[in-house]
């Protein structure tokens, strides 16, 4: 199959089609529901492309993909030799390990350090494994309120981008190779002129921080340079809510949700299971609702209205799309149905039926002090500070949202329009940017570019080479948090230590370092600022009470009783003084700005294993895009593919369009963080700048966005249609109503539940279980199963970049991914239920099954794929010959085949990334998820030295691990009381294709949703 274009969908003829088929049809994409050939060549053949008869001389061309893969491995293979020099140094202070193990190094045997890694200045815990010195893996840290043990994408990922042979190496001065004692007489020469000047011209811009230890230096450096400035840019921080506190309050407050204790959650566009640090814990909270073990159990219900499908939207029990712009006065009449005194215009869009508000109303009015409205970061002050008075009449607040001083320690809003102001004033002689990339994601309208360039001396601290480094005359590596010692907070105040695993690998400072070169304390460590900041602290302890404490944070990775104290503010709102709702032409385009959901607001962009990770909804990989609604798309005369060229109020930049269903009409997301020009070699180049259309008046969404078509069409790679596992399309035409309550993913409401509790098992499986032509195997001893809690996945993909760690999965690149052979080992399937303009939508995580009756095995050749004694499906890579005879015969698509040399043998930085305990595999083998094995094997061998058997929970795979939602759980199922055989007793249990007689070991609970009556037959 080769393809120039994507093949035009016809949106009108897809939601006829969806109606005339009715509401019960799962689908997985708008290609299956057109069945289109892209979609036909995947249903058909599950690798389309053969390699060997590809086009030559396409743009898209693999030789083209391969020889940009060729140049990163040539230029890691030099640039990375000082790197591979120091990859086994441990730190110089002494790091302490988390579990109580002999500090030693003993070969093969890992240690685990608590350490922290920050996200737009809040804390996330994590548990680092360490293997001889080498940072391998990141795990949540069981201890960390903003972790409890899970991860996210970000966490995961974080340890590629430590060993990246693309981070910056060295010192630069203007561009050239220098070093840091060169800059230091620079920074003398600097301190000498600040003394005289009392610091004037001096500003210093930083990302937001939490860190008490670098908030302290600043307070020094202020002190003694007083007519310095600090100023911070966070590109995609929490602005709205700081100011929508202060509208609510009269000050700053930071809010801590506690979703453990709401029934009934409203949510003003925010994505509080995906976006931001504090997300990890609250999808722990939310999950602990969903996945309910008895028909009687409660569930809780989320309300949400938002404008471009998220992963919390796929999660709500009623969501409706609206636009951003409109969500504000949806806000204000849900305060006005509550009783509160705020001008109300009525229900925003007409996509909200006044009915469907009422209802809300009662829920929450019938939910009083278990209820929670939350606002997210696109939604303007007032939305926010309207949502804190929802609270407060409905005795939320202190319930299920705490107030807490504010975590942040930075300015608190975005200050870079004051830094260009006094740029342009002449008042800023030296600017040191600290750990951000202001020249890529400063707001259009302040052309940062033009104005930096007016600075007489400008020194830039960050992890790459990147767009600000470029027009700088310093640039000083910036360690990683994985090699620094820093401190910060989590999302309720909590005090987590950053703790280095590894010594800098190549030329880096901190940020706490740049700050002591200008004050002039260059020779204090930066261990020695961080402990003595705390000594200060607790100045009331001892020298050895002290130590103690120290000793047990570092252990901990927290310091026990630092969560900022619950307050009482009072609420202060004038509602007559609420800034008035933006007037919104219903025609007009808004476009909507989002951080990408893989890459963030583009500091991840040299990330592969984000890059390929498909992003949530659409599956996208590689790209960014236009996001429109179909009904949008088709009113434009587009279609998914189509480049557009777009132009808000002057600002303009181009490319594809991509439909979505469930996605707002007359409104387009673009997500931030693509279109990076110095990105690296595996970020640069892709997608589109979503920046050059945002302006500091503007930053969330603008209204009046004009969109044109080019008559160009781009290629994106997206895994929607990949490995599709339902019946083809003639089948399903012919398949009953029942059959389709047989689907893949199964899903009931709370009530059909609690009426018909074995609902996941109709229409009954009847394959004859025991069917073979094989005698029965029995399973003695231990026996592994998984089970998946579909009602507790929220889609974030955790595991999946998890598995990426765990396993050395090796990239493809964007053009591989198009042919199909990504190699990720657990992927997460979207299904789709419903119209175009709001479909419910479910995520679906599939492994290997490791399936009892294995048709994998049966056609191997050479037998390289075979049970073991516990169970599991085996890879003996050595064995394969590439026939992918069982690749053919997986009805479930989880086996991967490398067709190419796709693990990098070649970066020596990439050496000490890789999980000693995996083998890295090469070309012509096929691959697959083995419930780590070897996590399995290694607990296994300790418990069999302390002559015992394995306890239930001791082995946890990396997804399951991951897992914020707790969706997956894995274990023994020869032991009934274990927490896998319990869950596969529930009524909610079921096989996929049970039909087929495979008897997976891996079985999932079948989803719930907990509509209001009320709106659900209305
Ligand atoms: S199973 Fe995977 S996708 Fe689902 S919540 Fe857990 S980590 Fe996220």
């Amino acid at each position: 199959m080769h393809l120039e274009s994507k093949t035009p969908l016809d949106f009108e003829a897809i939601a006829a089609k969806l109606k005339r088929e009715g509401a019960r049809h799962l689908w997985r994409s708008l290609d299956e529901l057109a069945c289109t050939p892209e979609y036909e060549a995947f249903l058909h053949d599950e690798f389309p492309k053969d390699p060997a008869k590809e086009p030559q001389g396409a743009a898209h061309s693999s030789e083209q993909a391969l020889s940009r893969r060729q140049v990163l491995k040539l230029m890691a293979a030099s640039a990375a030799l000082s790197g591979l020099t120091a990859c086994t140094k441990l730190p110089t202070e002494k790091i302490v390990p988390y579990v109580r193990a002999p500090e030693e190094i003993i070969p093969g045997k890992p240690l685990f350090y608590a350490t922290s890694m920050v996200d737009r200045g809040i804390a996330i815990g994590l548990l680092v494994e360490s293997q001889m010195g080498r940072p391998t893996k990141v795990e949540g840290n069981p201890d960390h309120p903003g972790s409890l043990g899970a991860s996210n994408i970000f966490c995961q990922a974080s340890v590629l981008t430590l060993w990246d042979p693309d981070r910056s190496q060295t010192v630069l001065r203007e561009g050239r190779i220098s070093d840091w004692p060169a800059f230091l007489a620079t920074a003398d020469d600097l301190r000498a002129n600040l003394a005289s000047t009392k610091g004037a011209g001096l500003r210093i811009l930083t990302e937001t921080t939490s860190s008490p230890t670098f908030a302290a230096q600043m307070r020094s450096l202020l002190a003694q340079f007083p007519s310095a400035k600090w100023y911070a840019h966070e590109p995609c921080g929490n602005h709205a809510a700081h100011a929508g506190a202060r509208l609510a309050f009269g000050h700053n407050m930071n809010s801590v949700y506690r979703f453990d204790k709401a029934a009934v959650v409203v949510s003003l566009d925010c994505d509080f299971l995906a976006d931001g640090a504090a997300s990890i814990r609250y999808a722990r909270d939310f999950a602990n609702w969903r996945g309910i073990e008895t028909p009687s159990a409660q569930m809780n219900r989320l309300y949400l209205v938002e404008s471009t499908p998220s992963i919390t939207g796929a999660m709500a029990d009623h969501r409706l799309p609206i636009r951003c712009g409109e969500i504000e006065t949806f806000a204000r009449a849900l305060s006005a149905g509550l009783g509160l005194p705020v001008q109300s215009t009525g229900p925003a869009a007409s996509a909200v039926p006044d009915a469907w508000l009422k209802a809300v109303v009662r829920d929450l009015q019938s939910h009083r002090g278990s209820s929670l409205v939350v606002a997210g970061a696109s939604q303007p002050p007032a939305a926010h500070a309207l949502a804190h008075a929802m609270n407060a009449a409905l005795g939320n607040a202190g319930q299920t949202v705490i107030y807490t001083d504010p975590i942040e320690l930075s300015p608190e809003n975005d200050s870079l329009p004051e830094l260009v102001k006094d740029i342009e004033a002449g008042q800023v002689s030296t600017l040191f940017i600290l750990g951000s990339n202001p020249v890529f994601t400063a707001p259009a309208d302040l052309e940062f570019a033009q104005e930096l360039l007016k600075v007489p001396l400008r020194i830039h601290c960050g992890l790459y080479d990147d767009e600000t480094a470029e027009l700088c005359h310093w640039h000083i590596p910036q360690t990683h948090f994985l090699e620094s010692w820093s401190d910060a907070r989590a999302y309720d105040g909590t005090v987590g230590i950053v703790q280095p695993l590894i010594a800098p690998l190549y030329q880096g400072r901190s940020v706490h370092k740049l700050l002591t070169v200008v004050s002039g304390e260059v020779g204090k460590s930066d261990h020695d600022l961080v402990r003595d900041y705390w000594r200060t602290q607790r100045s009331q302890l001892s020298g050895e009470q002290f130590e103690i404490l120290w000793q047990k944070t570092l252990n901990d990775g927290v310091m026990a009783g630092t969560a900022l104290p619950s307050l009482s503010p009072k609420l202060s709102l004038d509602y007559g003084k609420l800034p008035d709702p933006p007037k919104l032409n219903q025609q007009a385009i808004e476009v909507v700005f989002r951080p990408d959901p893989t890459i963030g607001d583009g500091r991840w962009a040299n990330n592969a294993w984000l890059q390929e990770l498909p992003k949530p909804l659409t599956k996208i990989t590689w790209d960014n895009f236009v996001a429109l609604s179909p009904a949008t798309a088709w009113r434009l005369g587009l279609t998914s593919g189509d480049v557009v060229n777009l132009n808000i109020n002057g600002w303009k930049a181009s490319g594809p369009v991509w439909a979505v269903p469930g996605h707002a009409d007359n409104s387009a997301t673009v997500t931030l963080g693509y279109g990076r020009k110095r990105a690296g070699h595996v970020g640069t180049g892709f997608g589109l700048n979503g920046y050059l259309l945002r302006t500091s008046s503007a930053p969330a969404v603008a209204n009046g966005l004009q969109v044109e078509k080019t008559g160009q069409t781009y290629l994106m790679a997206a895994t929607q249609i990949h490995h599709p596992i339902n019946r083809n399309n003639q089948q399903i035409e012919e398949e009953s109503e029942n059959a389709f309550a047989r689907d893949l993913v199964r899903v009931a409401t709370l009530d059909e539940f609690r009426q018909n509790p074995q609902f996941a098992k109709e229409p009954k499986e009847d394959a004859a279980k025991g069917l073979s032509l094989y005698p029965p195997f029995k399973y003695e001893g231990y026996a592994w199963g998984m089970s998946i809690d579909l009602s507790r996945c929220t889609g974030c993909e955790a595991c999946v970049v998890a598995c990426y760690s765990e396993n050395n999965i090796a990239v493809v690149g964007k053009y591989e991914v198009m042919a199909g052979r990504d190699m990720q080992w657990i992927r997460v399937d979207n299904y789709f239920r419903g119209g175009l303009e709001n479909p419910e939508t479910y995520f679906e995580p599939i492994p290997c099954m490791q399936c009892e009756q294995a048709p994998c095995e049966l056609v191997c050749p050479v037998g390289a794929t075979l049970h073991d004694h516990e169970g599991l499906n085996q890879m003996v890579y050595n064995r394969c010959v590439g026939t992918r005879y069982c690749s053919n015969n997986c009805p479930y698509k989880v086996r991967r085949f490398n067709f190419r040399l796709y693990s990098d043998w070649v970066t020596p930085s990439l050496y000490g990334l890789r999980n000693p305990d995996v083998t890295v595999r090469s070309r012509g083998v096929m691959e697959k998820c083995t419930y780590c094995v070897q996590r399995i094997n290694e607990v296994k061998i300790n418990a069999e030295k302390e002559d015992r058997l394995v306890r239930d929970g001791e082995i946890q795979t990396a997804c399951q691990q991951a897992c914020p939602a707790q969706a997956i759980i894995f274990g023994n199922i020869n032991d009934p009381n274990s927490r896998v055989s319990k869950l596969k007793r529930q009524t909610r249990d079921y096989s996929l294709l049970a039909e087929l007689n495979t008897r997976p070991r891996t079985t999932y609970l079948a989803k719930l949703r907990n509509p209001n009556p009320e709106i659900s037959t209305a």
